[in-house]
């Protein structure tokens, strides 16, 4: 069980429909796979390369099995949707480049950002690194207290003030007590309001500045988090976001409850940023470091 079976048996479903007692690919053959492509989400230029590259091997080879069709089917999509440079899996085991390592969440309510804070956190505590989590989204009282209730379930030390307090000063705590305490890890929660935008930037540019002064090169990372549900949506909300904070990596979010999981592989190709994470649950296990080749080879399943 990997969370993703919606969009796999969505794709698998429809495609060995489509390839039925079937050995020839026709004009219809390739229109059924580019609705079928695009339905899944995995992004328009990624279904045209794909379409076009199946097109280009048909007219030159010959199936003479439903199977054989089906293994160069799904042989061209994988090797298309691989088909990306630089993309290196997070490892959490790893040692971390800095010390404390700083990162920062930023997304909008309600996409699973406290959630994903404290699968973060438990996957790093559980691969024994020494863990901070920063209640910086000090606006909403209610968003602390929640964040509170994750990292005592992750059993992890969260560093808070009381509502309405300093974001910047939350954060300063925060490295500072890692600093003192040897922690590897400070996953910074920020506020997800991204319609005052000219706020936000200010507001992330002073935890940075004043994180710095304690850790010269935080953040090291910052993770935008998406609700892969809600498909171009994110995409848009991504751009905003990244206008506003240099973005290093993805975090995409609720892949269990859509059959439109292909939204990883093309939302990376459109944001020209890596996707790190995926979210395929509401439980604090529920996160998968994002490894491209193990995720379209469970799509393909
Ligand atoms: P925040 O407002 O961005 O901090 O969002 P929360 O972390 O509170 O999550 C909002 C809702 O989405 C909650 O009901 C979560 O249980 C749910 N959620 C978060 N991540 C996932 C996921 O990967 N899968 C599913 N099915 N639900 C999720």
């Amino acid at each position: 069980k990997d969370g993703l079976s919606k969009t796999r048996e969505t794709i698998r479903d429809n495609i060995s429909k489509l390839t039925q007692g079937r050995t020839e690919i026709d004009d219809e053959f390739l229109e059924d796979l580019e609705n079928i492509l695009i339905a899944a989400d995995v992004g328009v230029e990624t279904t045209l390369n794909i379409v076009e590259r199946i097109t280009e091997k048909a007219r030159t080879e010959t199936y003479r099995s439903e199977d054989e069709l089906n293994t160069m089917l799904f042989g061209v999509m994988e090797e298309m949707l691989l088909d990306v440079a630089d993309e290196h899996p997070a490892d959490f085991e790893a040692p971390l480049p800095a010390k404390p390592y700083v990162v920062l969440i930023v997304g909008v309510n309600g996409v699973g950002k406290t959630t994903s804070i404290a699968k973060l956190a438990s996957n790093y505590h559980k691969s024994g690194k020494k863990v901070i989590i920063a209640a910086a989204d000090t606006f909403r009282a209610a968003a602390v207290e929640q964040l509170q209730i994750w990292a005592d379930r992750a059993g992890v030390p969260m560093i808070s003030q009381g509502q309405g307090a300093d974001p910047a000063s939350v954060v300063f705590d925060a490295v500072s007590s890692a600093v003192a305490k040897d922690a590897d890890v400070v996953l910074v929660d920020t506020a997800g309001r991204l319609h005052n935008k000219s706020h936000l930037m200010e507001e992330l540019a002073k935890i940075m500045r004043v994180a710095r002064k304690k850790v010269p090169e935080a953040p090291h990372e910052v993770l935008l988090v998406l609700d892969g549900t809600t498909g171009q949506n994110a995409v848009s909300q991504a751009r905003e976001f990244t206008k506003c904070v240099n973005v290093t990596g993805l975090v995409i979010t609720k892949l269990d409850g859509t059959a439109k999981g292909g939204i990883v592989l093309s939302i990376s190709r459109e944001l020209r940023l890596p996707v790190k994470y995926i979210g395929v649950g509401e439980k604090i296990d529920d996160l998968q470091i994002f490894d491209r080749s193990k995720f379209v080879k469970a799509l393909m399943g």
